[in-house]
C-alpha cells in the first residue's frame, strides 16, 4: 500500500469520528474526488470493523424523499440515483461515521 493512501485513509477516519458525513463532505475534507473518497471509504470501513477495537463504522442509509423508501440493504457506499419503488431521483445522500461501540 502506498504511503499517500494510508495517510488519506487516516485523515478520512479522523473526519468520520467528528460526525456523520456524506461522500461529498469527505472529498472536501480530505481534498480528493468524491469517487476516490468512496473507494477509500470501503477500505476504512473494513479496517475499522475488522480491528475489533472500541470503534465501529456506521452507515446512515439513503432514503427516497418521495415515498420514504430506505435503502437498508445496500452494500455499495455510493448513494443510489433512483428509487426502485417510485422511480424518484430525489434520494438523500448516504452518511458515514465512526462511533464508539
Ligand atoms: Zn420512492
Amino acid at each position: 500500500m502506498a504511503e499517500a493512501d494510508l495517510t488519506i485513509r487516516q485523515r478520512i477516519a479522523a473526519a468520520l469520528k467528528g460526525g456523520m458525513l456524506t461522500s461529498k463532505d469527505i472529498s472536501k475534507a480530505v481534498g480528493i474526488r468524491e469517487k476516490e473518497a468512496i473507494d477509500h471509504l470501503d477500505h476504512v470501513a473494513i479496517t475499522v470493523n475488522r480491528a475489533g477495537g472500541g470503534e465501529r463504522f456506521v452507515v446512515k442509509p439513503s432514503e427516497c424523499r418521495s415515498c420514504g423508501f430506505v435503502f437498508k440493504k445496500r452494500e455499495r457506499l455510493k448513494t443510489p440515483c433512483r428509487c426502485p419503488v417510485c422511480r424518484s431521483e430525489e434520494i438523500t445522500e448516504m452518511r458515514f461515521g465512526i462511533v464508539e461501540r
